[in-house]
């Protein structure tokens, strides 16, 4: 049992994206003492493709988030190319929306402000340990904050990560982003290969769009600098030369992140409840981490509501099953579907695949994409 001094017990999240914001929303408004550490301060940007699948409107707007209020861009098509620059273009039956995370994010934190739950941006979590049936996290001024539970949101790969198994495995993608205005469909989702990489390009609110690329890091190596390596290696397919030579880029150097990995994670460590990314994260073709991480994170939370006067592990386990249940697979087709994309020959088969062989697309679609919860 866990030994409350108060009437709920006290839960520190560490990071502040999707699935730690969406925790601290939901167990704040619904009386759990909540504070969250952020390191940055928003709004800040992401790399990240900025496209939200729908299945996650409904459960947002039965928290009052209304994504549709910043004139995001409703995506009903989804395009991929292969690098010979063939195309396969499909209508999305549940679709999406484009929107930036500088907006979403901070959009966000003010719902959680707004729900109760203290958030102190700007400060690093060193480290959790767990002893006496309570969480100590130490952050980087060298304070110590004790409470009931802790939840580690703290995204794809982090300091806290040290002692993970997945964390010694270097992996070898790299990620960009640009904001960039442009002359592109407004309801299209594209995702465009290249050798070892691919790029996804998506409208978000007001005139612009969000280009984002995932690439071996061998591309960088070869060619010195992410410029070079783009006009040498993006520039074989035709869609993303003229992409890059005809759009104007808003912000003057791209966001940038190292060591992607998609390696499995665990849920549960010495008690430490993890969400989001820190989970487990799907291939970014798949379009879907963001969907995930907040599913994910109101698993979590109404775990915690629904049983924490049990046992820890009650709620260890059985935030684990749900996870595994809805999560699991869609994470392994992506891995899977991840093999297909980003070589010449592989992505050149995959979308004759595509294009010959229609219900493909639906199956892929369908196993990594959830529906509405
Ligand atoms: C190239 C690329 C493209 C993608 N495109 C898409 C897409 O189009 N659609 C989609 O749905 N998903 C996409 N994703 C996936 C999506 O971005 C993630 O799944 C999602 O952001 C996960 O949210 P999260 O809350 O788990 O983690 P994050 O959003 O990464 O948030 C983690 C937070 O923790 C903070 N933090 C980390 N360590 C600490 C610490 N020690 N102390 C305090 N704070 C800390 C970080 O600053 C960060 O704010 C993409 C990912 C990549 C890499």
């Amino acid at each position: 049992m866990v030994t409350l001094t108060q009437s709920k017990p006290s839960i520190t999240i560490v990071g502040g994206g999707l699935a730690g914001l969406v925790c601290s929303i939901i167990l704040s408004r619904n009386g759990f003492p909540v504070t969250l550490f952020e390191k940055k301060t928003y709004p800040f940007h992401r790399v990240c493709g900025e496209y939200i699948s729908n299945e996650v409107i409904a459960f947002l707007k039965s928290l009052e988030i209304d994504l549709y209020r910043f004139n995001g861009a409703k995506i009903t098509e989804l395009a991929i190319s292969s690098v010979s620059g063939r195309t396969f273009k499909t209508s999305l039956d549940l679709g999406g929306l484009g929107l930036s995370r500088f907006l979403l994010d901070d959009h966000l934190y003010h719902k959680a402000l707004a729900s109760g739950a203290k958030v102190v941006l700007g400060i690093k979590a060193n480290n959790i340990s767990f002893n006496d049936n309570q969480f100590e996290v130490l952050l980087e001024d060298g304070r110590l904050i004790t409470s009931d539970f802790v939840i580690a949101a703290h995204g794809k790969r982090s300091n806290l990560d040290k002692a993970r198994t997945f964390f010694t495995h270097r992996s070898p993608f790299i990620g960009v982003k640009y904001h960039i205005k442009t002359d592109f469909p407004k309801n299209l989702v594209q995702l465009d290969n290249f050798k070892d990489g691919y790029c996804g390009t998506v409208k978000i609110e007001d005139d612009k769009y969000c280009l984002c690329y995932l690439s071996h890091k061998n591309n960088i190596k070869t060619h010195g600098n992410l410029l070079d390596m783009e006009k040498a290696v993006l520039y074989e397919n035709p869609l993303l030369k003229m992409l890059f030579q005809n759009s104007e880029f808003l912000y003057s150097k791209p966001e940038v992140i190292n060591e992607i990995s998609f390696e499995r994670k665990g849920l549960v460590e010495d008690h430490v409840l993890f969400c989001g990314d820190s989970a487990g994260m799907i291939s970014p073709l798949c379009g879907n981490g963001m969907a995930i991480a907040i599913h994910s994170a109101k698993i979590l939370s109404d775990t915690l509501i629904a049983f924490y006067k049990n046992d820890r592990k009650v709620v260890e386990d059985l935030y684990s099953q749900q996870w595994r249940r809805y999560f699991s697979q869609r994470l392994a087709v992506g891995r899977l579907t991840q093999k297909l994309f980003g070589g010449r020959i592989t992505s050149e088969l995959a979308v004759r695949g595509l294009q010959t062989i229609k219900p493909l697309s639906n199956f892929i679609i369908k196993r990594t994409h959830g529906a509405p919860f």
